[in-house]
């Protein structure tokens, strides 16, 4: 039984090279589920294998600009030179259907979800070590030496930030890093606060 008829607004942020994206696929690859992911918008350059609308929407640096003075986003920021964003519209419409909806973002656009929409669940995926995230940005091989340190620094900035999240997720291996944000999720819709007000409906009593 459906205890909620607004879907979850699930944000997850963690440092660059912890393998987010990974996580993620493999969330969606997991069965019984109703989540659906925010495509986001971003000025950076395609990387080999991507897909436009798929991975990202691909913009110029004026469209993007243009969108953020039409109030199109729900949070925006600047990483590593470009700029990345989350379209406003799809997100409503989405939750207002009962999804879920995920937003795989770095940690000052989730900043601005978290006092835009204050009932997210906010999730920071972690590195089992950082040893591990330096040889991932290394070994991607799609960046320059340079963007790469730049990433590197910027992921040691990002962990500072792990204790404004609601949970902690450490990516040892992607399936069970996956299973605990499933877990995470499903214990979010039983929070009281959440169900109590639709349960009480159904049973028709009013709450004291
Ligand atoms: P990448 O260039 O590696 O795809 O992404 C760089 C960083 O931007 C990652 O931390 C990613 O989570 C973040 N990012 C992706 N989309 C958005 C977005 O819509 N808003 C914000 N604030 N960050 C995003």
């Amino acid at each position: 039984m459906k205890l909620n008829d607004r879907g979850l607004l699930v944000v997850i942020s963690g440092p660059s090279g912890v393998g987010k994206g990974t996580v993620r696929k493999a969330l969606f690859d997991m069965k019984g589920h109703n989540l659906t992911y925010s495509v986001s918008m971003t000025t950076r350059q395609m990387r080999e294998g991507e897909r436009d609308g798929v991975d990202y929407y691909f913009v110029s640096k004026e469209d993007f600009q243009q969108k953020i003075k039409d109030g199109k986003l729900l949070e925006y920021a600047e990483f590593v030179g470009n700029y990345y964003g989350t379209p406003l519209d799809k997100v409503n419409e989405q939750l207002d259907n009962g999804n879920e909806v995920v937003l795989e973002i770095e940690v000052e656009g989730a900043q601005q979800v978290k006092q835009k929409m204050p009932d997210c669940v906010m999730i920071f995926i972690v590195p089992p070590g950082k040893e591990a995230l330096y040889e991932r940005l290394k070994s991607r091989g799609t960046e320059s030496e340079e963007v790469i340190q730049k990433r590197i620094n910027k992921a040691n900035r990002e962990f500072k930030k792990a204790h404004l999240y609601d949970y902690i997720v450490v990516n040892d291996e992607v399936s069970n890093a996956a299973d605990r944000i499933m877990a995470i999720i499903r214990a979010e819709h039983a929070k009281t606060e959440r169900s109590i007000h639709k349960y009480m409906e159904l049973i028709g009593e009013n709450e004291d």
